[in-house]
């Protein structure tokens, strides 16, 4: 693992990143730069889809992962999603730029489903400019088709940056992606204005608890008692919850005893590109092989 976490380290090229997260330190001129880099990213290959391991909270084995973009600028290094997604909203470039995600991580996600088999779930994030488009369903099945995934693995990411009743195709939209058989989670649950609309309105499998929340656990009781009622809610309302953002074991265990489902966070894993993930997924199924091999 040491190897796979310098390279990821490497990859992430910490310092430039580190730079670009700061967006609100760039002047006008940069972000117009950027945005006119960006327009060719794509098709330059400069993106990267990097995996973060979603574990069980109880046996932490890897259920699933989430996709998550990056930048590979040729002057400045790796630039985080934080950063440019803002940019490719603004522009539009985030339709063919989340269209080129989705259709890349469903293809190596049935690469790894099949060689490994471990019925792995894909999280890939939608902005709400994406939410909109008349043809994401259109899209999101060709990505399927394309790539062969089955498609109760892909869980699709919405986030409640808009309110449902400027967007009415959402509604449709993603009971569309229900229809398709995909599954859909609220992301950052918590910090939107409507996360309670959501929840009542949307038809969603399940809850995504904002970092904001976890990473106080252990500091800010009211931030606690906000993730367990969460949690207790999502239950109720028969939805699964995942927690983001988990960084120390005291998280862990706090999440952990208030039965919340999965965890995703550093504690586990940081974000790898494509072949350190896989990598994890050849010790995985090799451990899994070495403990049927003995008890056979
Ligand atoms: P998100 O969907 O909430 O993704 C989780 C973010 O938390 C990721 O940041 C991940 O690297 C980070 N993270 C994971 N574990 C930990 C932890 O233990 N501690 C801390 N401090 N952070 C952790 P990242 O990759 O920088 O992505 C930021 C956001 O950019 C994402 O938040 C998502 O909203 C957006 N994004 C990423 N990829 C895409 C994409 O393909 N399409 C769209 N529309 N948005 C994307
Ligand atoms: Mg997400
Ligand atoms: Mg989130
Ligand atoms: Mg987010």
């Amino acid at each position: 693992h040491a190897d796979e976490a310098m390279y990821a380290a490497k990859s992430l090229g910490r310092n430039n990143y580190q730079i670009f997260e700061g967006s609100a330190q760039q002047s006008q001129q940069q972000n117009l730069a950027l945005k006119s880099g960006l327009r060719h990213a794509e098709h330059k290959g400069e993106l990267r889809v990097f995996y973060q391991p979603q574990v069980d909270a109880n046996s932490e084995d890897i259920v699933g992962m989430e996709a998550l973009v990056r930048w590979e600028h040729p002057e400045l290094g790796f630039i985080g999603p934080g950063f440019f997604i803002p940019l490719a909203e603004e522009t539009g470039l985030i339709v063919s730029i989340g269209e080129w995600v989705l259709r890349t991580a469903c293809r190596h996600a049935q690469e790894w489903e099949r060689r490994y088999g471990l019925g792995l779930r894909l999280g890939v994030n939608l902005s709400a400019v994406q939410l909109m488009q008349p043809n994401l369903l259109e899209v999101v099945a060709s990505a399927l088709e394309e790539s062969g995934l089955e498609a109760s693995l892909l869980e699709m990411e919405v986030t409640e940056s808009i309110s449902i009743k400027e967007a009415p195709n959402l509604v449709e939209n993603l009971q569309g992606l229900h229809r398709l058989g995909c599954r859909i989670a609220i992301d950052d649950f918590g910090t939107g204005a409507a996360s309670l609309d959501y929840l009542r309105k949307l038809p969603a499998d399940r809850i995504k608890i904002d970092q904001s929340f976890v990473r106080n656990i252990g500091v800010d009781p009211d931030d606690e008692a906000i993730v367990r009622a969460t949690i207790e809610m999502a239950h109720r309302l028969k939805r699964g919850v995942v927690a983001e953002g988990v960084e120390t074991e005291q998280h862990m265990q706090f999440l952990r005893a208030n039965q919340c489902d999965e965890l995703q966070g550093f504690l586990f894993c940081r974000p790898l590109p494509q072949p350190s993930f896989e990598k994890l997924l050849q010790e995985r199924q090799s451990l899994l092989a070495g403990v049927s091999g003995t008890a056979a």
